[in-house]
């Protein structure tokens, strides 16, 4: 078996694996300015989606621009996400490079889906594969793919840890290789329990102050997240941005949900905000919680609720996730201010870090390791992919870290 890294080898962002020139795990994009999208021409027989991120999934319609369509295997929920994703960078960029790819294009993708649930064998390219909860976000899926003679686990992102939103990834199917992500192997989490709790007393202590709290958070994951956290703390919150139609989605997958009725009573007990600017400025100026896009504070109703409680201590700005370098979320932690929508506005609201994440740490890198101490692992999705992999051959691993363009054969 020969696998191909095409993006997200050492580096995050526009994951792309390719099996015997043949099968293709994950077509992501990065989305920074301009965006970059995996290496090389590639005219796959199937593709494999891991799970509805866009740095796995969001490249994936410029795939159905060729005459023969690949299928495309995921699970149900990737597929919602996925398409999600696609329609929402059709909005944004449609018919610029910012876009690979057209309407058509995405309409052909819902042609050529098949969806797979946890544990089932399909077959894709003439391999068999099987998906395996990957406890990252809903549907999110560890790959197996078996060419009857050589077994490839790709894990795809995931976490080992307790989230509300999504079971921990228990499966550890028996594997030839594995292709392991290390977005945080030098990083330990502190526990969830204990980061939600800080989370939801400072949430309260603003609220009970008469401030208000602008909760920042990526649609996909981490906007049903929090509803859970507050809903579990009696903490009322108005929900806004891509997150709300997301939620509607995932409601429709409760197999895919660690407890569908949470949930459904965090829906109910939520407000979703349905107004444009207006509404949105008489709701900051209340003692609310308002969880938006983008988690970054790179975009979404943020770029109206931000700017519209800045000026007050009493107001916070509660991120709960890693602020890349370079997003106004990374610069308004370091300085104090950041650039919204084009314009650079001081802070004067707290703003806090809240750590919630959807991959496992170093420790559970380690832990989802243990039973392939004989396998070989390639270690990719990372800032520091190489590091991790040196340490993993300190610990008696057979690890190495490919780089992108690689071919490496099993
Ligand atoms: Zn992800």
């Amino acid at each position: 078996m020969e696998v191909t890294f095409l993006g997200g080898a050492d580096e995050i962002g526009r994951s792309a694996v390719l099996v015997d020139g043949s099968l293709l795990l994950d077509y992501g994009m990065a989305s920074e300015s301009p965006p970059q999208y995996p290496v090389g021409d590639v005219d796959p027989d199937a593709v494999v989606v891991s799970h509805g991120h866009l740095d796995h999934a969001g490249a994936v319609p410029a795939l159905m621009s060729s005459g023969d369509l690949p299928p495309v295997h995921w699970t149900p929920p990737t597929r919602e996400l996925a398409t999600t994703l696609a329609e929402d960078t059709l909005k944004l960029h449609g018919s610029t490079p910012r876009c690979p790819f057209t309407d058509t294009d995405v309409r052909r993708l819902t042609q050529t889906s098949e969806t797979h649930g946890y544990g089932e064998t399909f077959e894709a390219a003439g391999y068999e594969v099987t998906l395996y909860n990957a406890g990252h976000i809903p549907g999110s899926a560890h790959v197996l793919v078996d060419d009857g003679d050589t077994r490839l686990l790709y894990t795809g992102d995931f976490h080992t840890g307790d989230q509300r939103l999504v079971a921990p990834s228990t499966a550890r199917p028996e594997a030839d290789a594995v292709v392991c992500e290390s977005t945080y192997s030098d990083v330990s989490h502190e526990a969830r329990d204990r980061v939600e709790k800080r989370f939801a007393e400072s949430v309260k202590q603003t609220v009970w102050e008469g401030g208000t709290v602008v909760v920042p958070a990526f649609a996909i994951g981490r906007t049903q997240e929090a509803m859970l956290v507050c809903a579990a703390h009696d903490i009322d919150c108005y929900v806004d941005g891509m997150g709300k139609r997301v939620t509607k989605q995932l409601k429709r997958h409760p197999e895919f949900l660690r407890d569908a009725d949470a949930l459904r009573g965090a829906t109910s007990s939520a407000r979703f905000v349905t107004g444009r600017d207006g509404q949105r400025k008489r709701i900051a100026e209340q003692n609310a919680v308002i969880i938006t896009t983008s988690g970054m504070l790179n975009g979404g109703p943020a770029m109206t609720y931000v700017p519209a409680i800045r000026h007050h201590p009493t107001n916070k700005v509660a991120l709960t996730g890693y602020q890349v370098e370079g997003t106004p979320g990374r610069q308004l932690l370091d300085t104090g201010s950041a650039e919204l929508d084009g314009r650079v506005m001081p802070v004067s609201a707290q703003v806090e870090l809240h750590e919630f994440s959807a991959h496992a740490d170093r420790k559970g890198l380690f832990e989802f390791l243990e039973p392939y101490r004989d396998t070989p692992v390639l270690a990719v999705h990372g800032d520091r992919t190489t590091a991790f992999a040196e340490e993993l051959r300190g610990d008696g691993y057979d690890a190495r870290a490919p780089e992108l363009g690689d071919t490496v054969t099993l």
